[in-house]
């Protein structure tokens, strides 16, 4: 058996994972806003008792469990230190902690990076030998495989997307630089900007896509949907002129958009001369919610 965790900005989820990669139990819960302030021990400390507890209930003991994989936002090098924004946490050697403290062997991994796994060997990625992964949500996650391997650096995992700029003097990044893709294709941005429109404020998935279906002869709107697949597009292109590959699957909130975006984006990136005259399919995750943590114990 296996434990996967998934350290979301708001929430930490931890499962239970038999041998054959099934999510047997799962646990989540809400980090209060004062324990994402000052994260790292508080954090480090609500794993080890999530973990504790969900070995306790199910009356599992430590030596049956073979590794915890772990799945964070932001950015981790190859010791497993995590460098994420969202958190507030620089160079956190959370591998190095919880194996301290359980003797088990913990694998710690960025959540997209996590997610594409759990999709490349079980999802809609697992027919192709060549893709890139995009996960569109809050900002752009991302992984791209080469003849199956997911690629990484030989200091971090790499292959961060979301933060090629796309747009000189562009929009501010919280990575520091200006014009990120991030900034133009990510979920949040085109959320944003519907809720702008319409004077709304937090609004679910459910109502944007409510309103987008209700008001599909708006020209704003419409405007604002074409801008957001003209940015997508030019850096799914950009990826398909490096890495040449069969597919583009994307994952996040996007999928909960497709009758919208789909078509649109299919049809602009037809639209541009290609190299390779067999232009790669764009594809859906289906992983849904659980991927990451089933991801993160995967190889
Ligand atoms: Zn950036």
């Amino acid at each position: 058996m296996k434990i996967g965790v998934d350290i979301g900005g708001s929430h930490i989820a931890v499962g239970i994972i038999d041998e054959n990669d099934n999510l047997i139990e799962q646990k989540q819960k809400d980090l209060t806003l004062d324990e994402k302030c000052k994260v790292s021990d508080i954090l480090k400390n609500i794993l080890i008792q999530m973990i504790e507890k969900i070995l306790c209930e199910k009356n599992i003991e430590k030596k049956q469990i073979k590794k915890i994989g772990i799945a964070v936002p932001g950015r981790v090098d190859k010791y497993g230190n995590i460098y994420t924004v969202n958190l507030n946490l620089k160079n956190y050697p959370l591998k190095a902690e919880i194996e301290e403290y359980f003797k088990i062997p913990v694998q710690v991994r960025n959540d997209a990076k996590c997610a594409s796994l759990a999709e490349k060997k079980y999802g809609n990625m697992q027919k192709y030998k060549d893709a890139v992964f995009l996960c569109l949500g809050t900002g752009i996650g991302s992984s791209v495989f080469i003849k199956n391997e997911m690629l990484s650096s030989n200091i971090s995992e790499a292959f961060e997307i979301g933060h090629m700029i796309i747009k000189k003097d562009g929009i501010r990044c919280n990575c520091g630089k200006n014009g990120c893709f991030e900034k133009y294709a990510a979920m949040s941005v085109f959320k944003n900007n519907v809720e702008k429109l319409f004077n709304l404020k937090e609004t679910s998935g459910e109502e944007i896509l409510k309103i987008i279906l209700k008001e599909n002869k708006n020209e704003t709107l419409q405007k604002i949907i074409d801008e957001y697949i003209d940015n997508l597009a030019i850096g799914i292109i950009n990826m398909i002129e490096i890495f040449e590959p069969e597919a583009i699957c994307i994952g996040g909130s996007f999928v909960y958009f497709k009758e919208i975006f789909l078509n649109k984006l299919e049809e602009k990136i037809n639209k541009y001369p290609h190299f390779n005259p067999k232009v790669p399919e764009i594809v859906l995750a289906k992983m849904g919610n659980n991927a990451g943590i089933i991801g993160a114990v995967l190889e």
